[in-house]
Formats: structure tokens, C-alpha cells, sequence
């Protein structure tokens, strides 16, 4: 639990948000215990606790938490669900404690895999799979390693989701009987991690594990990575229509219409591939782009429009400061 509570990630990535002097002070707290942590505890053992502690606190606590309000509020919540009442989890108390330890059981399941790939890879290569060194990486490396993961497991993600789980072959039979079982409305977050072991562990765990063996990141940028895909997989799959911002919005209202649609199409996890291939449905991920940029230019131009109104201010008071001297001038003489 120690290990759990003094895994500091927030404080370093929220460290550039505050101001710089806090946001240094913040920096050598964090470089502090990161070496501790480092010092006292195995490889492998901080890279498997912190994963799980990154799925249980980003994925498992508020898809229960969302599983509550939509089977306890029903009313307040059908008006926020995409499609509405009809994406409701059933109320049936035995059907959703089956499906929340279906969850627990595949989150441990996925963390076991984990582990074996972690024990072998490390056995093979005589260190661990991810740099756990003292020395931090660097912010430009991170964001390097973060762009070649995402594109990566997008590519994986799409080419496994349409191509093997549904295909028609026995795993995509597995996936339409878990994953797809609902035959109709939007997915709720707790699904994420609903369907059949098989098909969970190709479209969840495998793409965004075998990226990070082959790129071998520091186990920081791991968990920065492992923290925004978590968050986006439990927001892309809570159903919500409020689920904010232009892009997120569109790829949880895209993940909802692959449920509803009953796997039609939307397979990636952002939708570029969708997009690419023709296999989007509904409004695609470049069309939220574009939204998104004319959000900005919208903003921008209204901005300009005040500073333009400012400056108009500006040139009046200059006016009539100069023809106030001018008058004072001509009193004066
Ligand atoms: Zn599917």
C-alpha cells in the first residue's frame, strides 16, 4: 500500500501547470521519492503495482461510481446518455455483480499477462523491459515515446478489432457474446474491461503493451501513457454525451456507435484508421478536427475584435489628449 501511495506521478506531470517556483519545489519532492522508490523497491514490482494502481484509480473507481448513479438515478442520468434511457445499465443486481467481477477478474488476468511478458522479456534481455533508472526523462523523449505508442497501438487496435474480433470467427463469436451482448444504446464504463478474456486481452492489453516492449520507455513515460490511455478508454466508453471537449467527445460518441451499431464500424481508438479506410460511422474524427480548429479561430477572432475595439478607445482618448493641448497651446499664447 506504501508502494500505491507514494507513486507521485501527479505532482510531476501537474508540476509545469504550477507556478515555477512551487512547480520546482514540486519537482524535487518527486525526484525524491521517485529515488526511494526506485532504491528500495524491484523493477518489476513498481511497474506491475503502479499499472494496476493507474487501471483501479483512472478506470475501476469511476466506472462504479458511474454504474451507481445510472442504476440508483436513472432519471437524472438517461438525459445525459447518448441515445438516451435506452443505454441505461440493466438494473438486474446479479447480472451486474457478475459483470463488475467479469471485470475484476479480467483487470487481474490482464496484470498476470503482464507480468509473465514482463518476467520473460526481462530473462531475455538480463534487464528489466523499462528504464527504472534515478535520472528522469526527458520532456521532449517523453512526448517522442508518447506519440510513437499512441500511433502504434491505433494500428493494432483497428487492424485486430475489425479484422479478428469481428470477422466472424470464433473469437469475434466471443467478443459479439460479451462485448456485444447489449444489442442496442451506448457502452458504460465499466465495460471496458467486460468482455471475454480472449478478445480483451487482443484489443486492450496487447495493443498497448507489445508497442511499449518494443520502444522500451522509461517506466514514467509507461505510466504517463498507461494513465491517459485509461482515461480515454473509460471516458470513450462511459456513453455520457457531456464528455468534455470536441475530440474526446467525438471518440466516445463514435465508441458508442459501434456498439449501437452492433460493430459496424468505428474500430480504432481514435478513429484515424476509421477515417482512412471509410469505415467511420457517424461524424469522423477529422470532420471534429476541423470543429475544433474553427473553435480556436472563433476565439481568436473575437479576441482580435476586443483588442480592435480597445485599440479604437486608445485612439480616441490620444485624440483628444492632442487637441486639448493644442487648445492649451493656443490660450497661451
Ligand atoms: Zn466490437
Amino acid at each position: 500500500m506504501d508502494l500505491l501511495l507514494s507513486l507521485p506521478i501527479v505532482s510531476y506531470f501537474g508540476g509545469p501547470m504550477l507556478t515555477s517556483w512551487s512547480g520546482s519545489m514540486n519537482l524535487l519532492f518527486f525526484y525524491m521519492t521517485w529515488t526511494t522508490l526506485v532504491l528500495s523497491h524491484s523493477p518489476l514490482k513498481i511497474e506491475l503495482v503502479g499499472t494496476l494502481a493507474v487501471r483501479i484509480v483512472f478506470w475501476l473507481v469511476p466506472s462504479l461510481f458511474f454504474l451507481l448513479f445510472d442504476t440508483l438515478v436513472p432519471s437524472l442520468a438517461a438525459p445525459i446518455k447518448l441515445y438516451g434511457s435506452i443505454s441505461l445499465p440493466q438494473r438486474n443486481a446479479a447480472s451486474l455483480l457478475r459483470q463488475v467481477l467479469l471485470a475484476i477478474f479480467n483487470l487481474a488476468l490482464s496484470t498476470a499477462v503482464q507480468a509473465g511478458i514482463s518476467i520473460g522479456a526481462g530473462t531475455f534481455l538480463h534487464h528489466p523491459l523499462f528504464k527504472t533508472s534515478t535520472a528522469l526523462p526527458l520532456p521532449w523523449q517523453i512526448a517522442k515515446h508518447i506519440l510513437m505508442l499512441y500511433t502504434a497501438r491505433e494500428v493494432l487496435t483497428y487492424h485486430i478489432h475489425r479484422y479478428i474480433l469481428h470477422s466472424g470467427g470464433r473469437i469475434a463469436k466471443l467478443h459479439g457474446a460479451y462485448a456485444h451482448a447489449r444489442k442496442s444504446g451506448a457502452p458504460y464504463a465499466l465495460m471496458v474491461y467486460t468482455d471475454h478474456p480472449l478478445p480483451l486481452l487482443l484489443n486492450r492489453t496487447l495493443p498497448v503493451y507489445l508497442p511499449a516492449m518494443a520502444i522500451q520507455p522509461h517506466l514514467l513515460t509507461y505510466f504517463l501513457f498507461t494513465i491517459l490511455t485509461t482515461l480515454e478508454e473509460m471516458l470513450s466508453m462511459s456513453g455520457y454525451s457531456i464528455v468534455p471537449g470536441i475530440i474526446m467527445g467525438g471518440i466516445a460518441r463514435r465508441t458508442a456507435a459501434h456498439y449501437a451499431g452492433r460493430g459496424r464500424g468505428n474500430f480504432g481508438a481514435w478513429g484515424l484508421l476509421d477515417w482512412a479506410s471509410g469505415t467511420s460511422v457517424g461524424k469522423d474524427v477529422v470532420e471534429d478536427i476541423q470543429d475544433e480548429a474553427e473553435k480556436h479561430q472563433v476565439k481568436e477572432r473575437s479576441q482580435s475584435a476586443v483588442s480592435d475595439a480597445g485599440n479604437m478607445v486608445q485612439d480616441g482618448i490620444d485624440g483628444l489628449k492632442k487637441a486639448r493641448k493644442g487648445r492649451k497651446k493656443n490660450s497661451d499664447s
